[in-house]
């Protein structure tokens, strides 16, 4: 948790003086269950609007609900199969003893796939298909498909799902990175996504 410490030094005369230093947010081994349940189920939340919202959005049409499954088996396996197979082996939090990170997944991970290398961590974010891509377009893409079809077969309740999804997404981006996740990451000093929010200096 952020908070202020107080010290006392000696000015260059030899006079006491107070020094109010700003301290560094703490760095979690093991994440609160608060933190845990937040990130899931801000996630899952979101995949299950976006999917309902495109199979809704295109009239429960054949095409939307082969979009809308397509959405959803495809969000939720590059979260919850291909990160834990490519991005968490890197992660410090891999082989920390007893660690629990902000989604869990280091615990599925641990299971399923081998320890990979940290030197290769922001890896994450290299190349067209990486994973931080796959996560960017399982969270913009409902909301891309859902505003064609929105203009086209209006509803309240798909407009409702659409401002839903742009809510969670600036939650996710301004109070989740930015104040539960990686704010307090282990990882944070080798993660190519901490650099953005600034977290590295808090
Ligand atoms: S810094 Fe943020 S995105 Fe990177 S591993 Fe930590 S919690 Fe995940």
């Amino acid at each position: 948790m952020r908070g202020y410490r107080n010290g006392v030094g000696l000015t260059t005369n030899g006079e006491e003086q107070v020094m109010v230093e700003e301290a560094k947010a703490e760095i979690y081994t093991r994440y609160p269950l608060s933190s845990v349940l937040i990130y899931n189920g801000v996630t899952i939340l979101h995949f299950l609007l976006g999917g309902i919202g495109i199979i809704h959005g295109y009239g429960f049409s054949w095409a939307g609900y082969l979009l809308g499954y397509l959405y959803l088996a495809f969000s939720f396996v590059q979260m919850y199969l291909i990160m834990p197979f490519t991005v968490c082996p890197n992660c410090a939090y891999y082989t920390m003893k007893d660690s629990l990170c902000t989604s869990g997944i280091n615990l599925i991970s641990k299971k399923i796939a081998r320890e990979g290398d940290p030197r290769a961590f922001p890896k994450r974010a290299q190349g067209l298909f990486c994973h931080n891509n796959l996560y960017m377009a399982a969270l913009f893409a409902p909301i891309i498909a859902i505003i064609p079809a929105l203009i086209l077969n209006f509803s309240f309740f798909l407009l409702f799902i659409l401002l839903a999804l742009i809510g969670l997404l600036l939650f996710r981006f301004f109070v989740i990175f930015a104040r539960i996740a990686c704010l307090h990451c282990s990882a944070k000093y080798e993660c190519p996504n901490a650099e953005p929010t600034g977290v590295r200096n808090m």
